[in-house]
């Protein structure tokens, strides 16, 4: 081993690692919080050097909210400058399952606390314990004043990285100073060898001493000088600050900081489905909120702070990915049922601006998206079997309260009358489905897809074995008794795959929304899986509902899709905010609502509503549904599950198949009200590019519409932002909502440029607001 470099100075950096909920319930938490915080409070006392630093906004609330008398202690010591609050996260959340708008909430919210509590904003990022890092990580920490980063996983024999601080570059090339270390234990041996201390002039070296994941403190040590050096109590930005100011040529370090705990892509299905549907329900909520505070309306921050709270929370780093014990799921199944409890009464509030009482039996539905696009509708009515669309006179079959209604405008309401006696749905007469622009048909023997032909273009899309094969892998004969706990809830690969079996003949029926369809059923050991496969009219999507009745222990589900390609075609996956290119060497990765598999002719997409582990392996993505792990839960997957995903064919690379939309569609619900339309709401739309809309709301000080928008193609383009009737003016900000430069307006479009994958923050000042006026003045914008 090569000699280790003298350092000028070892900054001893005291932290403890407070896990939220994981063997624990959060209420258990609250002692560890008290005495963590007590006890450091007690050496600061004592020792007039001792330093320490601690994330997670959310336990100083905690903190704050039940023990006040030592809070002000806390604040007092972070004025002097002696207790560094870092991380501006709600939590230490996951860092690869949440969406990117909910990346961007944990440090609006962590960092919005910050200043207001503390009178500050840290640039500190501080993620130890999570299970990786997304891609499009640096620009959300860059943007929310972040620009240092702290780490551990992946951990030294998951992902070789620089020994030194190292630039992290995200996808769209903004890059903070990343630092790995661990958060627990006790050791000032600066660990870089001298080499590359004199190649990089690093003398300023971190030192770490920390206990957790119960909290807890370690204990003071005299610090002196050895071998290595001086040693001094200190804290991470004063650490960055020295690293910044002398180091030389620091390695660079592009993309994603990934694989670790893949099985935790997966677990604990219940939590990630409420967590996805959660995101997806409070998108549409502050639209509606936004858009009748734009009519007048009071707009609820409260309540939406708290419901957004409350989601983030339970993105914590051992909640979401679902490795904690079964207690900590009881818990955030209240917090979920309380988000959307709150997010449904906001909805119904909002939209009576929009809505009136009708003579006609009648339904409302609000399409939030800026752009128009199909929708399951659930209504709560019955003795009905036909919708229809009062504008185009389009006639829907209701199936049981549902129906599948296309063309929904943009940003807008569209009205519904419910008819009776109109003709029954027509059930297919065999396993072809034809919607004109996708032929499909299923395998009788296997009941897996085994044709889609691309009716555009001719093309077949699927290749043996098929598509919606539902592969098995039994887990247990590859669990080690001797294995650490947490690699129970790893996912083992090299298990043997196994394929359902079906358990009858594959029949023609009607979807769940009278769709015509194909229903099987197959059968694995004690589970049983129903899928229904439907063509909805003119869409260019195959849809498939899932339903699993799942009694297995130690076993992985997966639906795999083998497709018509090339060797060349390429694997993306979307991520938050982003999306990247992967191997297609099976490696489970956490992806979000779709991956791709395609080369410049043409290909498919899986877009699914609430999974996250995928692999595509050769010409096959796979999407894995379901596992059961047994530790700390021991039955972390039983019963009931229903997924819904689609394939999506189409010509061209991933670029050019509209996958985001797609995404949307699926994910993002519609508000449904019994009524009629009265008027229609003045969102902001948008016009060219492939820009999402992440969130339209009112920002936090009330004093604008603020608007998330991210380029989603990894493209420079050009858009503009269609402004609500009136609006003259608009800004650039930070994910702070901190408004940064003044943007032009002409003709009530707003013209932008976007790099790559770059999110930004629009903020346009409320019309009617007196509040406009003085913020004009106050930020002095030039
Ligand atoms: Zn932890």
């Amino acid at each position: 081993m090569s000699e280790l470099g003298k350092c000028k100075l070892c900054h001893v950096i005291c932290q403890s690692h407070i896990d939220m909920a994981w063997l624990w319930r959060w209420e258990e938490t609250l002692s560890f919080i008290r005495d963590t915080f007590a006890a450091e409070v007690e050496l600061f006392e004592q020792h007039q050097d001792y330093t320490f630093c601690q994330s997670q906004l959310a336990a100083y609330q905690l903190a704050q909210e039940r023990f006040p008398d030592l809070f002000e202690k806390i604040k007092q010591l972070v004025a002097e400058g002696r207790w560094e609050v870092v991380g501006g996260e709600w939590v230490e959340a996951d860092h690869v399952l949440p969406s990117g708008e909910s990346l961007v909430r944990q440090f609006l919210y962590g960092q919005l606390y910050t200043r207001d509590v503390f009178g500050l904003q840290t640039k500190i990022g501080w993620s130890p314990d999570s299970f990786g890092h997304s891609g499009n990580l640096p620009q959300i920490l860059t943007k929310a004043g972040i620009e240092n980063f702290v780490f551990k996983r992946p951990l030294t024999n998951e992902l070789d990285l620089p020994i030194t601080p190292f630039w992290w570059q995200g996808i769209d090339g903004t890059r903070v100073l990343a630092y790995r270390t661990t958060n627990k234990g006790w050791d000032f041996v600066n660990p870089i060898p001298e080499e590359l201390v004199k190649r990089h002039n690093l003398h300023h070296t971190w030192g770490y001493s920390g206990t957790g994941d119960r909290g807890g403190v370690r204990p003071y040590k005299e610090l002196g000088e050895d071998e290595h050096g001086k040693h001094i109590y200190s804290t991470p930005t004063r650490y960055f600050e020295a690293v910044r100011a002398e180091a030389v040529d620091l390695p660079v370090v592009e993309g994603e900081l990934n694989y670790t705990f893949e099985g935790s892509y997966t677990t604990h299905a219940d939590v990630k489905q409420a967590n996805r549907e959660c995101e997806s329900l409070l998108f549409l909520t502050e639209c509606l909120a936004a858009a009748a505070h734009l009519e007048g309306s009071p707009y609820p921050h409260e309540q939406l702070r708290d419901a957004w709270r409350k989601l983030l929370f339970n993105q914590f780093h051992d909640i979401l990915p679902g490795t904690g014990i079964a207690d900590i799921y009881e818990d955030a199944a209240k917090d979920y049922d309380l988000v959307k409890k709150i997010a449904h009464e906001i909805i119904g509030t909002s939209a009576q601006v929009f809505v009136s009482e009708s003579d006609l039996a009648g339904i409302v539905v609000f399409n939030a998206l800026p752009y128009s696009r199909s929708a399951e509708i659930e209504t709560q009515v019955s003795g009905f079997t036909a919708a229809r669309d009062v504008e185009t006179g389009r006639v829907y079959p209701l199936v049981e309260g549902r129906f599948f209604a296309q063309d929904l405008p943009a940003v807008s309401f569209r009205t519904f009358e419910l008819l009776k006696d109109a003709p029954s749905p027509i059930v297919p007469e065999n396993l072809t489905l034809d919607n004109g622009v996708l032929r499909l048909s299923v395998d009788p023997e296997t009941g897996s897809i085994s044709s889609v032909v691309d009716l555009r273009t001719g093309r077949e899309v699927i290749a043996a074995p098929g598509g919606n094969v539902l592969a098995l892998y039994d887990e247990s004969a590859f669990l080690n008794p001797g294995m650490p706990e947490e690699n129970a809830y790893y996912l083992l690969k090299d298990a043997p795959r196994e394929v359902a079996a079906i358990v009858s003949k594959p029949e023609p029926t009607l979807s769940q929304c009278g769709l015509p369809a194909i229903r099987c059923v197959h059968r694995w050991r004690n589970s049983t899986f129903v899928s229904t496969i439907s063509l909805p009219p003119q869409e260019d999507f195959v849809d498939i509902r899932l339903e699993c009745d799942w009694q297995e222990t130690l076993a992985v589900l997966r639906t795999e899709f083998t497709l018509s390609i090339g060797s060349e075609a390429e694997a993306w996956h979307e991520i938050p905010y982003g999306a990247v290119k992967r191997e297609r060497d099976g490696q489970e990765t956490p992806s979000q609502r779709w991956v791709d598999l395609s080369d410049s002719r043409g290909g498919a997409a899986l877009i699914n509503d609430s999974r996250y582990g995928h692999s595509v392996l050769d010409n096959t993505i796979r999407m894995t549904l379901l596992r059961c792990a047994t530790s700390p839960d021991p039955v972390s997957d039983r019963g009931n599950f229903t997924f819904r995903y689609r394939l999506c064919p189409h010509s061209g690379d991933w670029r050019k198949a509209g996958l985001m939309r797609k995404a949307q569609e699926l994910n993002v619900p519609v508000a449904v009200i019994s009524g009629n339309a009265k008027r229609s709401p003045q969102l902001p739309r948008i016009d060219g590019g492939d820009i999402e809309i992440g969130a339209c709301k009112i920002s936090e000080n009330g004093q604008w519409l603020a608007l998330r928008l991210c380029e989603c193609l990894g493209c420079h383009t050009a858009a503009s932002v269609i402004l609500p009737h009136g609006s003259a003016s608009a800004y650039e900000a930070n994910l702070l909502e901190e408004p940064l430069s003044l943007l032009e307006v002409q003709d009530g479009r707003l013209h932008l440029q976007f790099g790559p994958f770059e999110i930004k923050t629009i903020l346009i000042p409320l019309v009617n607001s007196p509040a406009r006026y003085r913020l004009r003045n106050h930020y002095n914008i030039v």
